[in-house]
């Protein structure tokens, strides 16, 4: 959008974390449909695909026929995940052929028993893993870091602060330049974000929050990290996604935040978000047909905030 200036840079992750752990396969069709309406509506960076094993996660077996397909939207980033050097492999191929992924995003854990009941690894074989994808990705793509449980791990409990900010600067020093910070479980409260936050150091490193729902605490935790200076948020329409239900922890409510509540808040409260509020709930809608049942947006069903401030 020229001349407006954005006061946060949102992800819509419906596509990737949000589509990980649907049974059903989404048609490759219906998630280039969904995509190419993401960047339309004005997200800066879409979740594209994930470069999984299709044995493994076949719902990103169409990982590069879909991104063959996207009609891209200059400016756009989007993000395809990739969990080991063969992941990025694949990218680098869909690079060359002219149409894959602009951001890649890298993942480990705070935790030793997270790291082992997610990745089947230790955080020390992990963070070889993450220096060879590195390397493979060869400077070509903007690289994302994320942190699982970085505000409290299922198994372990408290996660010390301090590991997650050595976490970030092991990915600074191999060249990644954002970093999500994920509340896999939503163990975070305001207070631990903000305490989180005010510990960043400066330098190039830019901060993205990626925070659950799981116990109601997700847009909260989001303007807490806004208030303590971050910018840079993740987000699914109808909060879709998240971890896993069937590993044993966390039930429930496993999702991500909700886009559109995220966004009507953010707009609530004067914070640009450079969303098409006219387009949101319509959005919303077509996920929710894309998945074929009613998800968890509340201004799906009530409406955006009438009060919200006008757009000049
Ligand atoms: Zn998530």
């Amino acid at each position: 959008m020229p001349g407006v200036t954005l006061d946060v840079t949102l992800c819509e992750c419906f596509a990737r974390d949000g589509l990980q752990h649907e049974p059903q396969f989404v048609p490759t069709a219906a998630k280039r449909a969904l995509v190419e309406r993401f960047a339309a509506l004005g997200f800066p960076r879409v979740e594209a695909t994930s470069y999984s094993n299709p044995k493994v996660v076949p719902q990103f077996a169409d990982a590069s026929d879909l991104l063959k397909s996207i009609q891209r939207k200059p400016g756009v980033f989007y993000k395809a995940t990739c969990a080991n050097v063969k992941a990025v492999e694949r990218a680098v191929a869909d690079l060359d052929a002219g149409y894959g992924a602009n951001e890649l995003s890298l993942l480990v854990s705070a935790t030793e028993s997270h790291t082992q009941r997610n990745l089947n690894r230790t955080r020390a074989g992990q963070w070889q893993n993450i220096a060879e994808m590195v390397a493979a990705a060869d400077g070509r793509f903007r690289l994302v870091g994320t942190i699982s449980v970085a505000f409290g791990c299922p198994f372990e409990g408290k996660v010390d602060p301090g590991v997650v900010l050595s976490d970030m600067e092991s990915f600074a020093r191999l060249g990644v330049e954002y970093v999500a910070l994920g509340d896999t479980t939503g163990m975070a409260t305001p207070r631990s974000v903000k305490n989180m936050v005010s510990r960043l150091e400066g330098g190039n490193l830019v901060t993205i929050a990626h925070f659950h729902d799981t116990r109601g605490t997700g847009l909260v935790n989001y303007v807490a990290a806004y208030e303590a200076g971050v910018r840079h948020f993740d987000a699914s329409f109808g909060g879709v996604g998240g971890h896993p239900a069937k590993l044993k922890y966390g039930g429930g409510h496993t999702g991500n935040v909700c886009t559109e509540d995220l966004v009507s808040l953010f707009e609530s409260m004067g914070i640009a978000t450079g969303i098409d509020l006219d387009g949101l709930l319509a959005t919303a809608q077509l996920c929710e047909q894309a998945l074929g049942r009613e998800l968890h947006g509340r201004v799906t069903r009530s409406g955006l905030n009438p009060l919200r401030p006008l757009r000049a």
